[in-house]
């Protein structure tokens, strides 16, 4: 049944596949877009579509960029013997913002999870194991503290001590189960200078 104009419902339905956004909130930003000024709609379609167009993996560390390599990875400022290893863009946003952590990073995008079926091959873990060819003296592993975190860090490190780098992993002052992004600096902080070796 159709209550609204196809286009409306159309609408809806799109806004309602994204992450987080049930029927009700589809319904509640499509009516608050149509509501907007033409110009507002338009910048946000066209920024939409050029994040999607011009956005990529950089080729190091495989966070989002729109260069080949992102800035953390082509400034000679960090420390690019030091790698930090994340889930997921926003974790490592959650650590550049602290603005203390001066190596650089490595983002897995996921964690192993056997019941989601997601094994080692499926995150960017083969692309780590050939960073550590090169000139790295140590590991810190930020994955979060859930189920999926800690099995990936374990996995980690048993792959990486066979080579002689050094491994660590950042402390649990992190709440189990927190999503590392909802967390605050200074707990991010206390974390990293925490870490133990693994
Ligand atoms: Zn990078």
């Amino acid at each position: 049944m159709d209550y609204y104009s196809s286009q409306i419902t159309k609408l809806i339905e799109e806004l309602s596949k994204l992450p987080g956004v049930g029927s009700k909130s589809a319904q509640r930003l499509a009516f608050h877009i149509i509501g907007m000024p033409q110009e507002q709609v338009d910048s946000l379609a066209g920024a939409i579509v050029s994040a999607k167009a011009n956005i990529r993996y950089c080729k190091e560390c495989y966070t989002l960029t729109d260069q080949e390599k992102c800035p953390i990875c082509s400034s000679e400022k960090r420390d690019h013997q030091t790698i930090m290893v994340v889930e997921n863009p926003r974790d490592l946003a959650a650590y550049e913002k602290t603005g203390k952590y001066e190596g650089v990073y490595h983002v897995l995008h996921g964690a192993i999870s056997p019941m989601l079926g997601i094994g080692p091959n499926d995150i960017r873990l083969k692309e780590l194991m050939q960073r550590l060819q090169g000139d790295v003296s140590e590991v810190i592993i930020a994955t979060n503290s859930s189920l999926e975190g800690e099995t990936t860090a374990m996995y980690i490190s048993k792959l990486i001590k066979p080579t002689g780098i050094r491994v660590s992993r950042i402390a649990s002052g992190v709440p189990v189960g927190g999503d590392l992004e909802y967390i605050d600096e200074v707990t991010l902080l206390r974390a990293l200078e925490g870490r133990t070796p693994l």
